[in-house]
């Protein structure tokens, strides 16, 4: 979920990041005032593995949703995490299919954006997704 569009919409380069070997390695950077970044759901992802993992970005790098903050402070466990993981797959499933049966087929756009242009903003699926998402996965925004 971090790569594959359901938690951002972009990732921004941060200081230290070199441009050059990530653009060597295969990934489309935008640019526009502030630091170069790149779109969600990540070119880069195949199936659940990140193919420039060893010179994947730092935000890549260091991002931990809330589910691994947690485990590391001992504050839940992987049973526990793993259901809030299985949770909000499912949601995002549904609202994949809900997407499909209106006929969006823009994968290569983060979900939720999707789901403003396609779907009815009071949709339940979409606003459970929202609230799992912000209860147990985002944490606050740096860079
Ligand atoms: S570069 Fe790798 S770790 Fe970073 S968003 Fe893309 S797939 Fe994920």
């Amino acid at each position: 979920m971090c790569c594959n569009g359901v938690l951002f919409q972009i990732v921004r380069l941060q200081p230290g990041d070199s441009v050059a070997l990530l653009e060597a390695r295969g990934l489309k950077l935008r640019r526009k005032k502030r630091a170069p970044y790149f779109d969600q759901p990540c070119a880069m992802l195949e199936g659940c593995r990140c193919t420039l993992y060893s010179d994947r970005p730092s935000r890549c790098r260091a991002f931990e949703c809330q589910q691994i903050q947690r485990l590391g402070l001992g504050e839940t466990s992987e049973v526990e995490a793993m259901a809030a993981i299985v949770a909000v797959r499912q949601l995002v499933e549904r609202v994949r299919a809900k997407l499909g049966a209106v006929g969006d087929v823009s994968v290569g756009d983060p979900l939720l954006e999707r789901c403003a242009q396609s779907l009815a903003a009071e949709d339940v699926d979409v606003a459970a997704l929202n609230a799992l998402l912000e209860a147990e996965f985002r944490v606050a925004a740096v860079g």
